[in-house]
């Protein structure tokens, strides 16, 4: 199955797109994760990208897209992917159409409210890379992840940063939510995790 996961920041992408994975033994493919590690690498490209990340902004089309097609050409995608943070908006859309067929397209509903709390309340492990919210999902020791490593808020979770995200998704929604309409599932993701995934699951079954 090819799925692309829609939604503000902090709508669950991440979570949904790992049950998905999990469910359909295909890989998650999230740019924004592939951008983070670029950035740690220190190169100038990488270098570029933090400072757009840490801003709030978008990187520019033509880097996204290479990074993409880079990643769907592996073997691991040939039975299917969740994309998690592509396409962010029409022209790359257009390019994703080009490459790749699309099965579904699953859009998680929240509020501004939610999307903000959730975000300033998120923490990312350095090592392992695991998410955790401080109230509905805390570490047991603080500031640490259960495999040991250090845990940390992305700068562009920062509440300077969230609006413009915010801004900038929206911007971009109603476009993708108009082009993919036929293959779009609406889910109503400020439901707990359990709710969401039966109703993935639903979808899921009644597409097969
Ligand atoms: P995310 O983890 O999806 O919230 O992405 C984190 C950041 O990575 C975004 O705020 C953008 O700066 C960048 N990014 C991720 N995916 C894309 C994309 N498809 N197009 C442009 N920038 C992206």
């Amino acid at each position: 199955m090819r799925i692309i996961l829609l939604g503000k920041q902090g709508s669950g992408k991440g979570t949904c797109a790992e049950f998905l994975c999990e469910k359909l033994k295909v890989p998650h493919i999230s740019t924004g994760e592939r951008f983070r590690e670029l950035s740690q690498e220190g190169s100038e490209l990488g270098n570029k990208i933090k400072n757009l990340i840490d801003a709030g902004n978008l990187v520019p089309d033509d880097v996204t897209i290479n990074v993409l097609k880079d990643r769907l050409s592996k073997d691991d995608c040939k039975k299917g992917f969740i994309l998690d943070g592509f396409p962010r908006n029409l022209d790359q859309a257009h390019v994703l159409e080009e490459v790749t067929d699309l099965d579904l397209v699953f859009v998680l509903n929240i509020s501004d409210e939610t999307a903000v709390k959730r975000l300033t309340s998120r923490r990312q492990c350095r090592g392992c890379l695991k998410i955790y919210n401080l109230i509905t999902n805390p570490p047991k020791e603080d500031g640490k992840c259960s495999c040991g490593g250090e845990l940390y808020q992305r700068e562009d979770d920062k509440e300077e940063f969230i609006k413009k995200r915010l801004e900038i998704y929206k911007q971009e929604e109603e476009d993708l939510i108009e082009f993919y309409h036929a293959i779009i599932r609406t889910v109503d993701a400020e439901k707990p995790s359990s709710e969401i995934f039966k109703t993935l699951e639903r979808f899921l079954s009644e597409f097969k």
